[in-house]
């Protein structure tokens, strides 16, 4: 983030970002503040956008509200930063590309200097004695002007693979970061980002938004029968028939451990509800086998809740529905679904 402002401006914008904390109840330590300090300068325009729709659905700036909007906007500093640094270096490497460049076209230009000198030389009958000793001559710088050409040419070449590799280096640990590592789907980190933009983004279009929250029934039962490994097996098996199941904008991503989530952009609650059955009902009608001793290991199911996003609701909240829900799926028998709508039929049922 940069900011331009002088001295004076500068002052303004912080004496209206500390009113507006006032006013909002919001606690003015330094992140909180970078934040209203950015919306009073209107510099970025989806923040100031996403805060003034939070301020006309009269939200609470409660801690998790505050934080939300924090990440979504600042959370992405230290890999700016990461970035930077690559950035230099990729630059530092330019500099001493254009240096050896420089270097190469001095050699040319004392090389052409010798020929010229030579021609004069050829031009005056008296010196043609010379002629052999100044043939000699540019025979020696030719073939030091090519050997350092080649030079040139090697150094250039290993810089440019450098560039490549460290480009790659980027990329690799940019996907790695948000991959999990067993069943390289989308990992918590991504999961996290892509709810917080997909919250944010249905505040502009007004689009609905569902979450299913999906669990392995007994798995720990699995892992102490079969085994670690074999669990491991599982987890992959149910990831790729998430991402097989699911639509292209949908993100499937391992929660954590045994637990996994689908973020469904553009998605009513009917459709998702329709979407996380057929994931439920894919998995349960796997044939689960051991590869190596080709035994059954029998059906393996999954517990799922859905939820749908209220306009500018903590994503906590969003992501507690479906959670709850999840574990109503449990309480009811597992293997199944069951919506954030049925929560309110369940609490009536035990009051009755
Ligand atoms: P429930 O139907 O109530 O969800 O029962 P459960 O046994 O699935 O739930 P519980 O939370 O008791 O156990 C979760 C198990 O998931 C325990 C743990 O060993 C297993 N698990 C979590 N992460 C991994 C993993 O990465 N690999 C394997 N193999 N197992 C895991
Ligand atoms: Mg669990
Ligand atoms: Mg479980």
């Amino acid at each position: 983030m940069e900011y331009p402002e002088k001295f004076e401006q500068a002052l303004s914008y912080a004496g209206q970002a500390f009113d507006l904390m006032k006013k909002h109840q919001v606690p003015a330590h330094p992140g909180n503040f970078a934040v209203w300090y950015t919306y009073v300068s209107g510099n970025y325009p989806d923040l100031k956008r996403a805060v003034d729709i939070l301020i006309s659905n009269k939200m609470e700036f409660d801690e998790r509200v505050s934080m939300d909007l924090r990440q979504k906007f600042f959370g992405h500093e230290s890999e700016s930063q990461a970035l930077h640094k690559a950035t230099q270096r990729i630059e530092g490497m330019l500099g001493q590309m254009m240096g050896f460049l420089g270097d190469a076209v001095q050699g040319a230009n004392s090389y052409g200097e010798t020929l010229k000198s030579f021609s004069d030389t050829l031009t005056d009958k008296d010196k043609m004695g010379d002629i052999r000793d100044m043939l000699r001559t540019v025979m020696t710088e030719t073939r030091s002007i090519a050997e350092a050409n080649q030079e040139l040419e090697v150094k250039l070449d290993s810089s440019a693979k450098e560039i490549k590799q460290l480009r790659e280096n980027l990329d690799e640990v940019k996907r790695e970061s948000m991959t999990d590592a067993l069943t390289t789907i989308a990992n918590r980190k991504l999961f996290d980002i892509v709810l917080r933009e997909s919250a944010m983004q249905i505040m502009e279009t007004g689009e609905p938004l569902c979450l299913a929250m999906i669990d392995i029934d007994f798995f720990k039962k699995f892992n102490d029968t079969y085994g670690h490994q074999m669990g491991d097996q599982v987890l992959k098996l149910v990831a790729r028939t998430l991402v097989d199941s699911v639509k292209g904008q949908d993100t499937a991503a391992r929660y954590g451990g045994e637990e996994f989530s689908v973020i469904f952009p553009k998605t009513d609650l009917k459709n998702a509800l329709a979407a996380a059955e057929n994931i439920r009902n894919n998995v349960a009608n796997k044939q689960v086998t051991n590869k190596r001793t080709g035994q059954s290991l029998g059906q393996i199911t999954l517990s799922i809740g859905v939820s749908e996003y209220s306009l500018g609701e903590p994503l906590s909240q969003f992501i507690q529905r479906a959670d709850e829900a999840l574990y109503l799926s449990k309480r009811s028998g597992r293997n199944r679904v069951s919506s954030e709508t049925d929560l309110e039929h369940s609490k009536l049922e035990l009051k009755e």
